[in-house]
């Protein structure tokens, strides 16, 4: 979108990164982790350097999607002040807000508990330097996300749907949210996931469970990119859950969109 105007400078925050990209979704469920997880990974094995915050106070799935779900990150002393050492796995530097709550806890934050967490994971992080640094962001529009889109020099953001017509809703209000005045973030563009099922015995075939194409036409509609369509795959869920995203094997037909989606974004 070139239109927007650029980013207000924010000059001592992230020195070493070079690119804040948030990946969003409005709905939950829809895959947002899965796909700024994979995301990671296929650039970490680019050779880019790579950093995620996982600020989905709501269900912090990150953690175990990268199979350090028991990790407790060490704090530092640097320069006379303490930094919270990321945990690091597939190349992926990561601090979750899932390492510092109870499961049971997480949901009843209210806004600015969750708000200065997350900026404390920003700020006392020792990110080092980044190329990518990706925020998985909490579903939904709320006071969470104004403070991280203003607080943050984001560089873009991937908004992640599902091609349901419910699911389209929701992700309107968040390029929205984005895309408000004084905000302005640049829209990289959408991530169609579960477009489509294939069954094995029957390859040629797609079933478009979830509806065809939503996410297409949304991107049309507003004039930004679609970034890749994802379709539903049993492999991308059992990689989640055991901590192995499908992005790591780079000769899989999932591997590969996952690449292909990094080249986009890069
Ligand atoms: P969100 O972050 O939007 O809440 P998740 O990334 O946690 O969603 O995904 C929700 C569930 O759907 C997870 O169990 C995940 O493994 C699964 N999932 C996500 N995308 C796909 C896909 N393309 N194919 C199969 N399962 C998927």
């Amino acid at each position: 979108h070139s239109k927007q105007p650029p980013r207000p400078s924010f000059p001592n925050l992230l020195p070493g990164v070079k690119n804040i990209i948030a990946v969003a979704s409005g709905k939950g469920g829809v895959g947002k982790s899965t796909v700024c997880t994979n995301l990671a990974v296929a650039l970490s094995l680019k050779g880019y350097k790579v950093g995620l915050l996982d600020a989905d106070i709501f269900g912090p799935s990150v953690p175990k999607m990268l199979a350090v779900e028991d990790a407790a990150p060490m704090l530092e002393k640097k320069e006379g002040r303490d930094f919270i050492v990321p945990v690091e796995n597939y190349g992926v530097k990561m601090l979750s807000i899932g390492f510092f709550v109870e499961k049971e806890n997480a949901v009843v934050w209210r806004g600015a508990m969750a708000s200065n967490a997350l900026k404390q994971l920003i700020t006392d992080g020792d990110w080092g330097d980044l190329d990518y640094f990706l925020i998985d962001f909490p579903p939904g529009t709320s006071d969470i996300h104004l403070t991280l889109v203003q607080t943050l020099p984001i560089t873009g953001a991937i908004i992640v749907s599902t091609p349901q017509e419910v699911a389209l809703a929701d992700a309107r209000k968040g390029i929205d949210m984005f895309t408000a005045d004084k905000v302005e973030v640049p829209i990289l563009g959408l991530v169609e996931n579960m477009a489509w099922f294939t069954p094995a015995e029957l390859p040629e075939n797609k079933y478009y469970i979830f509806g065809k194409d939503g996410c297409k036409r949304l991107a049309e509609e507003g004039g930004y990119s679609l970034l890749g369509q994802i379709p539903i795959v049993q492999s991308i869920r059992e990689g989640g859950d055991e901590g192995k995203p499908v992005a790591l094997n780079t000769n899989s037909i999932t591997g590969i969109a996952f690449a292909q989606l990094a080249d986009k974004v890069v």
